[in-house]
């Protein structure tokens, strides 16, 4: 599919309101209504909906900014994990446009019957380790959720009776409203008051659900989570939230990702910090050691000679890039450990060393860096 902006005929730096604006023109020019339900217009009505639906929302946007079409493909921060079809196209442009007058005949038929409404997003919390952001996880969560009522099938009228067509607005779900104003006589559609938008009426409503044709259930839900999130992302799963009221479609399930915090590092990214106290002699006569890995461990060449807060990188230690290939560094900040109780035969062997050990220089080598800069530079991919 062609560049987000270049369907909609905008740069890059367009603001919400030419956002809006582009994406409307061109909805009613390839609206399949006015196209004799041309499967061109159909096609090209979908791709540039697909794209404003994106573009409209700053979270979505910047992450197609950063990793363009495939970073939404199924991955947290996109809402398109199951695809986007013609039917969502028409939804969202009738979300934002649906409702304003003189735009009710253009898209009458396809409200006629009631505008059946989507259930609502349900948002739920997800606690995961470092070790799954490593790897990635498939995870089964519990929900409460509005599911389709079986007894009445989501129509929320008592079996063997069905909803009547609402008498106030004819079921289409619609009135419209005549004002009085200075500029004349408008007209407005709104929501019917008396089926609330639905187009029909329950007279004798299910016993088991009381007419609205959901129950609140616990359902059981895979969540798949790809290596490299933070606590920034979230994933979408359409379709697995609410269940519209009388049998429309189900809203989203929004599962916003919680990374635990490990306290043995520090995370930027893709890359960990990782602080290893060293001893004099270590840090004088260098050393072979170990550091905990987010899976295990690994072996650090401590050189002799090493001062304390210098960065050793460990590449490909880290953590996994989220869309990416590459994986991050573990950097290991060296700290030289004083030690403060000193045994007589320590403290014999230190006493000894001060009479034989230079005196320390009056800057450290690269004195002039302090460690913040350090830390900035290790934690640039190199
Ligand atoms: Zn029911
Ligand atoms: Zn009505």
């Amino acid at each position: 599919m062609a560049d987000y902006y270049s369907l909609l005929g905008i740069g890059r730096d367009a603001g919400a309101e030419e956002i809006k604006k582009a994406y409307r023109r061109l909805a009613l020019q390839h609206h399949p209504d006015r196209n004799q339900g041309s499967k061109e217009a159909e096609a090209r009505f979908k791709e540039i909906t697909e794209a404003y639906e994106v573009l409209r929302d700053p979270d979505k946007r910047a992450v197609y900014d950063r990793y363009g079409e495939q970073g939404l493909k199924g991955q947290p921060g996109a809402g398109f994990g199951g695809g986007f079809d013609f039917s969502d196209a028409i939804e969202v442009f009738m979300r934002d446009f649906g409702g304003f007058g003189g735009f009710g005949d253009l898209f009458g038929q396809r409200s006629r019957g009631g505008r059946v409404r989507k259930g609502q997003t349900l948002k739920v919390r997800l606690q995961i380790g470092l070790k799954e952001v490593l790897t990635g996880a498939t995870r089964t969560i519990r929900v409460k959720v509005l599911d389709t009522c079986e007894t009445c099938d989501g129509s929320g009228a008592e079996p063997g009776t069905s909803p009547t067509p609402c008498g106030q607005c004819g079921g289409s779900g619609e009135e419209r409203v005549v004002h009085n104003s200075i500029m004349g006589q408008m007209v407005s559609v709104q929501p019917c008051r008396r089926c609330h938008g639905e187009g029909r009426i329950v007279e004798s409503p299910c016993p088991r659900c009381n007419g609205d044709g959901r129950l609140r259930v616990d359902k059981e839900v895979q969540v798949e989570i790809p290596p490299g999130v933070t606590s920034e992302n979230y994933i979408t799963l359409r379709g697995k939230g609410h269940a519209g009221p009388g049998g429309g479609r189900p809203g989203d399930l929004v599962v916003l990702l919680e990374v635990e915090e490990d306290e043995r590092f520090i995370r930027d990214g893709a890359n960990l910090l990782y602080e290893l106290p060293v001893t004099f002699s270590q840090a004088a006569l260098g050393a072979e050691l170990e550091v905990p890995t987010v899976e295990g461990t690994a072996k650090v060449t401590v050189p002799p000679g090493i001062q304390s807060g210098v960065l050793l990188r460990l590449r490909g230690q880290g953590l996994p890039e989220l869309h990416g290939d590459r994986r991050g560094d573990l950097l290991v900040r060296i700290l030289v450990y004083t030690p403060q109780k000193l045994s007589p035969e320590l403290r014999e062997l230190l006493t000894r060393l001060r009479e034989v050990e230079e005196p320390a220089p009056e800057r450290m080598e690269d004195g002039k860096k302090g460690f913040w800069s350090r830390v900035k530079e290790a934690f640039i991919p190199g």
